[in-house]
């Protein structure tokens, strides 16, 4: 199988003002080196920065995300965002189904499915979570969630350059904890399975992330994992020093 790019995601959650973008040019002049020909990278500000932060990028070392879009393109959804916004505002990729708009605003997998193909009819690509809670580890559903999550949340048509996978525990995002190399290994490698068995050699080639609680001391461990292809990263995507510093783990 061809080596697979490896993607660095920045989920900036409700997080960012005007300053931040001081951090967003950093982060792009940091990759403007050969350690930006190593990999992708793209930060998912709030999209109240979208614009401007498209005006900030000087280079194209990094892409703009946003974290969540409406199904439809246009309409009486008052506070809701389209993909086709998102797209015209600057972003080229959008995170689907993350485990806070899950909790939060009672996200479906049937939701998430159809918002990757609304995602995918704007030309964004959609970074999709999945993960299991606390409660679901110990109780060993971990797999069987996840299983369940892959196959509610994608579409049948997926597209390796226009669909990448986040595994999210939800108990490790934003807690410092990690699961251990071997269970990430065991994710993984269970993901990867799953999505050829469905989707055969586009499945081989997604992009699996994973992210919780990734950060420069656990970045080379972690994206080091056979079936890692790079991450998504909450709080250490704020600062450009972090970030980079995650990056880095691919020079
Ligand atoms: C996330 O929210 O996608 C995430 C992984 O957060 P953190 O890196 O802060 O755990």
């Amino acid at each position: 199988t061809p080596a697979i790019r490896p993607l660095v995601a920045g989920n900036w959650k409700m997080n960012g003002m005007g300053e931040s973008l001081a951090e967003l040019r950093a982060i792009a002049t940091g990759l403007s080196s050969d350690l930006g020909q190593k990999l992708d990278a793209v930060i998912c500000v709030p999209a109240t920065l979208l614009s401007r932060a498209a005006e900030t990028l000087v280079s194209e070392t990094v892409r703009l995300g946003g974290q969540d879009c409406h199904v439809k393109e246009i309409g009486a959804h008052t506070g809701d965002i389209s993909a086709a916004m998102l797209k015209e505002a600057g972003a080229d990729y959008v995170i689907l189904g993350h485990s806070e708009r899950r909790t939060d605003h009672h996200e479906t997998d049937e939701l998430v499915r159809a918002k990757t193909e609304a995602a995918w009819k704007a030309g964004l690509a959609a970074i999709i979570c999945v993960g299991e809670t606390a409660t679901e580890r110990q109780e060993g559903r971990t797999l069987d969630v996840i299983g369940r999550q892959l196959l509610g949340s994608l579409p049948d048509n997926v597209k390796s350059d226009t669909t990448i996978i986040a595994y999210e525990p939800v108990w490790a995002i934003g807690t410092g904890q990690t699961p251990t190399a071997e269970d990430v290994e065991k994710a993984h490698a269970f993901m990867r399975s799953e999505l050829i068995a469905r989707f055969g050699s586009e499945g081989a080639k997604l992009r699996l992330l994973y992210g919780g609680s990734v950060k420069s001391a656990n970045a080379v461990e972690l994206l080091g994992i056979s079936n890692v292809d790079g991450a998504l990263v909450g709080g250490a995507s704020l600062k450009a020093t972090d970030f980079l510093a995650i990056c880095e783990a691919y020079r």
